[in-house]
C-alpha cells in the first residue's frame, strides 16, 4: 500500500517522498482514506512514534479549500515544542501545494507578533490551549469558518490539566464541526472527554491496545547504590558516548541541576524545563536535533511529545509517577521503526516499581550492570578572587550554597572553605574541577567577572 493507493494526491506524495516517507505506518492505513472519505468524529488510539501526526495532517491538508482563505482545521496540542513540531510538518508536507498556509501559536513567545500573523490568509492553526483563549479573547483569531478539530495528544492534554481550557475553546467554534481524537493511551478521562464531545457515532480506530508499549524497546533497570547515584549515570553515559538520549527528572530543580552536574564530563548535556523561557527552549531543542547536545535533561512536561530522530536511549533517572508516563517518556525512542533502550534507575528496596511496570504494561525488564567510577580523586584546592569575601557578605556558610545552586556541586563535596576580604579558598573532589569550571565562565558577581584558579600559589588556569 502507498499513499497514492490511500488517495492522496501526488503534490502530497511528492513532499513526502522528499522527506523520506514512502510506506504508510498502521494508523495512517488506517485513518487517512477514513479521513479523506468521511466527515465523522474519529478516536485514533496508536503507540507513541507511529506517526499519528500525518495521519491526521495529510488528509486535512487534501480536504482544505485554499481558495477560503479562513481557518478551516485547528490542532490542539499540549505544548509548545509539540505545536511547532506538528505545524511543521503541515508545512513540510504542503510544499507543493502552494496556496494553504499553517500558523502555530503557543505561549511564551510574544502574542503580537502571532497577531500579526494571523491576519495574513491561513489554513491551518496548531495551538496550545491557553495561548488560543488568549487571541479568542483579544478577538485576533476567529474559528466560525472552522471545519476540523484535532486533539492531538489527547491523554496528554488532560494529564495538564487542560480540559477547562478544551471546554472554553468549544464555545467558539460551530457545533457540527468534525473532531477527531489522537492519543497514545486510553485512560478514564479521555473516555470521558470523548463521550462529552464526540458524536456518539463516532469511529474508533485502535492500532496496538494501550497496554502495549512499542515492541521496538528494550526495557532495562540498573541498580544502583544510595549516595553514587551519579557516578552511575556518568558510568552508563561513558558507555553510551557516541549515541543520544534523554534523561528524565520528576522536577525542575533536579533537571537543571544535573544538567549542571554532568558539565564537563564526557557528554553534552542541557537541561529542557518549564523555567526556561521560549528562547532558551529553542535554543535547548534546536542544539539536540542538530546533535551539538546528544543528552537532553528533561521534565515530563517539557519533552512531552517531542520528536526526534534516532535516539538510542531514554533514562528514568527518576522513576515516573504513573504507569502511562514511562509509555510517554520511553516511546521518545524507538520512533519510525528504529529500536532504542529505556533503562530505569532504581534502588534494590524499590524493585517492586519494576515488577508493577512490567506486569501493568505486559513488557519484561532485564537488569543492566554498570561499574561506577567511584574514585573521586584527591581533593583539588580552588581559589575564587576577586570580589567573592567577607566584603561582598561571603560567609563559609553561604559559599557551599553557591557552589551547589551555580555549579550544582554536593555540598558534602565542598571541604575546608577560608573566606578572606574579596577572596575565597575551598576543596573539592578532582572529578567536580571541570564541572565548576565549566558553570562559572563567564560568571557574573556584582558586575565583575568571577576569576577562579586551581591553586592561589600558582594559579595554573584562570577563569575571567
Ligand atoms: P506519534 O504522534 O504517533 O507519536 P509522530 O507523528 O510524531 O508520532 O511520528 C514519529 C516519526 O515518524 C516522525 O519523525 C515522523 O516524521 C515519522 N513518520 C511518520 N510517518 C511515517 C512513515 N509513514 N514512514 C516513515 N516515517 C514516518
Ligand atoms: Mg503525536
Amino acid at each position: 500500500m502507498t499513499f497514492s493507493d490511500l488517495g492522496i494526491n501526488p503534490a502530497i506524495v511528492q513532499a513526502l517522498e522528499g522527506n523520506k516517507i514512502f510506506k504508510p505506518t498502521d494508523i495512517q492505513l488506517k485513518t487517512i482514506p477514513h479521513i479523506l472519505q468521511h466527515d465523522e468524529d474519529l478516536v485514533a488510539v496508536a503507540q507513541t512514534g507511529t506517526g499519528k501526526t500525518a495521519a491526521f495532517c495529510l488528509p486535512i491538508l487534501q480536504k482544505i479549500d485554499p481558495n477560503v482563505g479562513k481557518i478551516q482545521a485547528l490542532v490542539l496540542v499540549p505544548t509548545r515544542e509539540l505545536g511547532q513540531q506538528v505545524a511543521r510538518e503541515f508545512f513540510l508536507f504542503s510544499k507543493y501545494l502552494s496556496r494553504i498556509f499553517a500558523e502555530a501559536v503557543y505561549g511564551g513567545a510574544p502574542i503580537e507578533d502571532q497577531i500579526q500573523k494571523l491576519k495574513r490568509s491561513t489554513h491551518v492553526v496548531v495551538a496550545t490551549p491557553g495561548r488560543l483563549i488568549d487571541l479568542l479573547e483579544r478577538d485576533a483569531i476567529s474559528l466560525q469558518d472552522l471545519k476540523y478539530l484535532v486533539l492531538d495528544e489527547a491523554d496528554e492534554m488532560i494529564n495538564m490539566g487542560f480540559k477547562s481550557e478544551i471546554d472554553q475553546i468549544l464555545k467558539y467554534c460551530k457545533k457540527d464541526i468534525n473532531k477527531m481524537l489522537f492519543t497514545a493511551t486510553m485512560p478514564a478521562d479521555v473516555k470521558q472527554l470523548i463521550r462529552e464531545y464526540l458524536h456518539p457515532d463516532f469511529v474508533e480506530i485502535r492500532i496496538h491496545a494501550e497496554e502495549f508499549i512499542n515492541q521496538k524497546i528494550e526495557h532495562q533497570y540498573l541498580i544502583y547504590k544510595q549516595g553514587e547515584k551519579l557516578d552511575y549515570l556518568k558510568a552508563f553515559l561513558s558507555e553510551h558516548k557516541d549515541q543520544r538520549g534523554i534523561l528524565f527528572c520528576r522536577t525542575k530543580t533536579a533537571a537543571k541541576r544535573l544538567a549542571k552536574q554532568l558539565a564537563g564530563f564526557e557528554v553534552t548535556a542541557d537541561a529542557l524545563h518549564g523555567n526556561l523561557n521560549q528562547e532558551s527552549r529553542d535554543k535547548v531543542m534546536r542544539g539536540f536535533k542538530k546533535g551539538r547536545i546528544n543528552l537532553l535533561v528533561a521534565t515530563d512536561i517539557a519533552a512531552r511529545g517531542i520528536d526526534v530522530k534516532e535516539l538510542d536511549y531514554i533514562i528514568h533517572y527518576h522513576l515516573p509517577e504513573k504507569t502511562d508516563q514511562y509509555t510517554h517518556r520511553s516511546g521518545r525512542t524507538a520512533r519510525a521503526g528504529k529500536s532504542g533502550v529505556s533503562v530505569c534507575f532504581v534502588k534494590s528496596e524499590n524493585l517492586e516499581e519494576i515488577k508493577a511496570l512490567e506486569s501493568e504494561l505486559n513488557i519484561q525488564f532485564t537488569l543492566l550492570s554498570v561499574e561506577p567510577v567511584t574514585d573521586a580523586g584527591l581533593n583539588t584546592p580552588i581559589t575564587i578572587y576577586m570580589n567573592m569575601g567577607f566584603a561582598q557578605s561571603f560567609t563559609k556558610n553561604n559559599i557551599p550554597e553557591f557552589l551547589v545552586e551555580e555549579a550544582g556541586l554536593n555540598a558534602a563535596d565542598i571541604k575546608n572553605v577560608v573566606v578572606e576580604d574579596s577572596r575565597s579558598y575551598f576543596d573539592v573532589p578532582a572529578n567536580c574541577e571541570q564541572q565548576i569550571f565549566i558553570n562559572l565562565k563567564g560568571y557574573k558577581l556584582f558586575h565583575r567577572n568571577l576569576k577562579l584558579s586551581l591553586d592561589a600559589e600558582n594559579s595554573k588556569r584562570n577563569i575571567y
